[in-house]
């Protein structure tokens, strides 16, 4: 008889984003009359900027001509997205990365998951504290975390790097050695961003401890502050030791059409081995490429008609932000994040638990956020909105919250 990989079975019950849609759809069923505003999950409601799929629909007609057709492409994307890449998302941050350290794929979760497959089941893994979830089932699956320990909600071998409000959501190096390190900035869910001096210090801690840092910069184009870091390789040393993933979702409305890449510096190197060379080994063996149209449909975004929709888009969803911020501390909410970030986490109100408030806002407000404590241990008392709602949602979401 076959055997199913016994990990699954160490998976608590419930994970976030099941239950709370089981609520969700529970309160509909029994209240088909109200109208539910979302600013829970992190999809965006723009329509892809018309420079992208002005491109598609350029590459699709390609495919329709024998001349032009494109079948398979190279497991790590397509030249000319990875050139446009290296000029403007690295280039401009002075920044130098090589063509052949960039890999598209279909996003950043395939990769963040994809990543698992590279490393011994012994490693110990380090994260912030509350995390995007992924990280950690990640891993589960691929045998590392040890055990659930229900009363603590935690694993038992994953280090975890609280981000409070007493160190501005940003983590301070571990007591105990970590393997590899994941850190998200701009931050899911707490919307925090962290300086260039700080992250140095992870940078240095890692070539130190020779640990990998697996950076998520997924919601790098949410950045405003000119002094902080876009990249993790603004940093000195992070190409001996650090892996960058970033997305096209959140930033170019791609959640659908899916994309992203990952960059891994040919220099982090361990008892010489390349991780560069195994991320290779495994595209050729499990990948076979992301889709021509949608990378013809990522270029385009780097050209100056591209650009500035994209700018504009973004603009339209840190407006939203800024909103919710603003009209949550006028009404005297306690609330962080906002400024860099798509992501809003505020305090909840009298003490109340994260899933509690959930359930107060869900049913005398119709409003639907994320619970801070679905997040990790330290998410516990918070909740967590986005900017990426319709300017119409966004306020009558929080005219509703006033009213309350
Ligand atoms: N990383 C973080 C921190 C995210 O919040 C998300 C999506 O919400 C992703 C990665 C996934 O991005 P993608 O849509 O490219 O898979």
């Amino acid at each position: 008889m076959y055997e199913f990989n016994s990990n699954f079975s160490k998976f608590p019950g419930g994970y976030l984003f099941a239950v709370l849609h089981q609520k969700l759809d529970a309160y509909k069923k029994e209240h088909p009359e109200e109208k539910v505003i979302s600013l829970g999950v992190g999809d965006v409601t723009l329509p892809l900027p018309k420079t992208v799929t002005d491109a598609m629909q350029k590459a699709v007609l390609e495919q329709t001509k024998k001349e032009t057709f494109q079948g398979y492409g190279p497991y790590e994307g397509f030249e000319f997205l990875r050139k446009a890449i290296a000029e403007h998302d690295f280039a401009p941050y002075g920044v130098s990365i090589g063509l052949d350290e960039i890999f598209i794929s279909d996003g950043a979760k395939s990769d963040v998951g994809s990543v698992c497959d590279l490393f011994s089941a012994n490693n110990v893994i380090a994260v912030c504290d509350p995390t995007y979830p992924a990280y950690i089932d990640t891993n589960v699956i691929a045998g590392r975390c040890g055990t659930w320990q229900e009363e603590k909600g935690q694993w038992s071998d994953v280090v975890y790097l609280p981000c409070v409000k007493e160190n501005e959501f940003t983590p301070e190096l571990p007591e105990r050695h970590a393997d590899l390190i994941y850190l998200c900035f701009p931050n899911n869910p707490t919307g925090a961003m962290i300086s260039k001096e700080k992250l140095q210090r992870w940078v240095d801690y890692a070539n130190k401890e020779g640990s990998l840092i697996l950076f998520d910069a997924a919601y790098e184009g949410f950045i405003s502050d000119p002094a902080l870091p876009h990249t993790i390789y603004e940093c000195e040393g992070a190409k001996k030791c650090c892996m960058e993933f970033r997305s096209y979702s959140k930033t170019a409305g791609f959640t659908g059409v899916r994309l992203g890449y990952t960059v891994i510096p040919k220099e982090i190197e361990n008892g010489g081995i390349r991780l560069n060379d195994l991320w290779r080994r495994r595209l050729g063996s499990k990948y076979n490429g992301a889709p021509y149209i949608v990378q013809r449909g990522a270029e385009a975004i780097y050209t100056p008609h591209g650009q500035k929709e994209v700018k504009e888009h973004i603009g339209y969803y840190k407006e939203n932000t800024l909103l919710i911020l603003q009209g949550l501390k006028k009404m005297g909410y306690e609330a962080f994040g906002g400024t860099d970030s798509p992501y809003i986490w505020m305090q909840t109100p009298h003490g109340m638990g994260s899933w509690e408030f959930f359930d107060y806002l869900l049913s005398h407000a119709q409003v639907v956020g994320t619970p801070g404590v679905g997040f990790g241990p330290s998410g516990a008392g918070y909740f967590r909105l986005t900017g990426f709602g319709t300017r119409e949602q966004t306020e009558e979401a929080l005219e509703r919250i006033r009213k309350l």
